[in-house]
């Protein structure tokens, strides 16, 4: 084992822990970049379904604002590198990049192995030392100042440590929580820890009916006082268990958090584009005087999939065979409501296993966002998940993982 003192070691390979490594690189230093597993960047190569999504083409108050109350931490990393900074970067190693939707950018290619081989080669040509298969245990410390880390190999001495080890989601793919031991043991608040960006689990079990069917535009909300102002609107699909789709991988950073305090959270969905009791008791009614043979199914399927308006017809009791104006009125202003707003109660979630990131992780307070340096520890520095910011989907949190990466870098004191 190399028993040189380094300026830096960097531990993690991610994002945040390979853009780390070549920004102080070029800036000088020596470093050394530690990877528990066999490979650079597992998590990166399953980004965007394989594809990577980097970032996205929104302003720098918007990207920020995207992460809550917390994203004017962000400044300063952003400030030093943005989407274009970035889309820069990449450039300047060979991989272009590009944006179809006019939000979302990914390498030109569409395949993650472009971002990692590019990020790989331009390790290997600043001679920044790797290497794979190597575990960080703890970190040492001499008067509360960084001295090096020991591995399950031995020591490794270096003046200055950077924790770039993910959050706790998808463990396969390297990231387990050992940068929030780390923190810990040095004396860092590590804020409550929940799964997030992953499908969840409903009570009612007629979702298993639905799998079939994507809702396009469904607006979700959460049914609790505390909770009224959140929302969020995009592409809803039903599981065996539950609920997944872009929509649902976003809400759930909002979800899982509130799952833990009251162990079930109601939702309300608007499926039906936003169109309230009224719009839709009207519609109702065209669509059964220009289709007088129509049951209620068939009438519901003018807003719904077949799927969704059955089970929507089940819900309320509607006799399946006979028309709207047959149905009891009750049942009918019933099924004008479950229309508008249904109810499923989120009662889990599929857990850290399939959550694509973490929301909460090393305190913000005792991390500067002039330089990621710790505020406790002389010498120790953070970046990307392992720190207690979570973005949407969209790029926000690999964007995340590159700014702060190249802000810790610096080493700036
Ligand atoms: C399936 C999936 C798809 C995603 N898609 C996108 C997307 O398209 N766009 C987007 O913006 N975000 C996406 N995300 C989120 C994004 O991937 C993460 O937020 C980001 O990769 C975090 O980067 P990081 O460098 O902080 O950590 P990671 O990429 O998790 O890297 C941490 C590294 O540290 C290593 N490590 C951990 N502990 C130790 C130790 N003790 N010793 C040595 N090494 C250690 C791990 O093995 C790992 O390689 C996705 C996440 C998942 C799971």
């Amino acid at each position: 084992m190399n028993k040189d003192k380094y300026d830096v070691i960097v531990i993690g390979s991610g994002g945040a822990g390979m853009i780390a490594a070549i920004t102080a690189r070029k800036l000088g230093n020596k470093v050394l970049l530690l990877e528990k597993l066999s490979k650079l960047g597992a998590k990166l190569k399953a980004t965007g379904a394989g594809k990577c999504n980097l970032t996205n083409t929104l302003s720098n108050d918007d990207f920020m604002n995207s992460f809550g109350r917390n994203g004017k931490f962000m400044r300063k990393a952003i400030s030093m590198l943005d989407k274009n900074d970035l889309r820069d970067f990449f450039s300047k190693i060979g991989v272009e990049t590009d944006t179809k939707d006019g939000f979302r950018i990914f390498p030109v290619t569409h395949n993650s192995s472009t971002i990692i081989n590019a990020l790989e080669k331009e390790l290997n040509r600043l001679e920044i030392d790797v290497m794979c298969d190597i575990k960080v245990e703890n970190i040492l410390l001499c008067d509360s100042k960084v001295i090096g880390v020991n591995t399950n190999k031995g020591e490794l001495k270096a003046s200055n440590v950077i924790v770039a080890t993910g959050g706790l989601g998808f463990p396969s793919l390297g990231a387990n929580g050992d940068g929030h031991l780390f923190a810990k043991d040095l004396g860092h608040k590590i804020t409550d820890l929940y799964p997030a960006m992953l499908p969840v689990i409903t009570k009612e079990k007629w979702v298993a009916n639905c799998t079939a069917d994507t809702i396009a535009k469904a607006i979700v909300k959460i049914d609790l006082k505390k909770a009224k102002k959140l929302k969020a609107v995009g592409d809803l699909i039903f599981t065996k268990k539950g609920l997944r789709g872009p929509v649902i991988l976003d809400f759930s950073r909002e979800i899982t958090p509130l799952l833990e305090k009251y162990k079930e959270v109601p939702l309300l969905i608007n499926m039906v584009k936003g169109k309230n009791e009224d719009e839709i008791f009207q519609h109702l009614k065209k669509q059964s005087s220009l289709n007088p043979d129509y049951n209620v199914v068939q009438l519901l399927e003018t807003l719904l999939p077949s799927s969704v308006a059955k089970s929507l017809c089940m819900e309320v009791k509607a006799n399946i065979e006979k028309k709207f104006k047959e149905q009891d009125g009750q049942i009918r202003d019933n099924l004008v409501k479950i229309v508008v707003n249904t109810p499923l109660t989120v009662i889990d979630s599929v857990g850290f296993k399939q959550a694509m990131i973490t929301r909460g992780g090393v305190s913000l307070k005792e991390i500067s966002p002039e330089t990621m340096q710790s505020k406790i520890i002389d010498g120790l520095y953070f970046c990307g998940e392992v720190m207690d910011l979570d973005g949407p989907c969209g790029g926000y949190n690999l964007q995340w993982s590159f700014s702060s990466g190249n802000l810790a870098g610096h080493l700036y004191k």
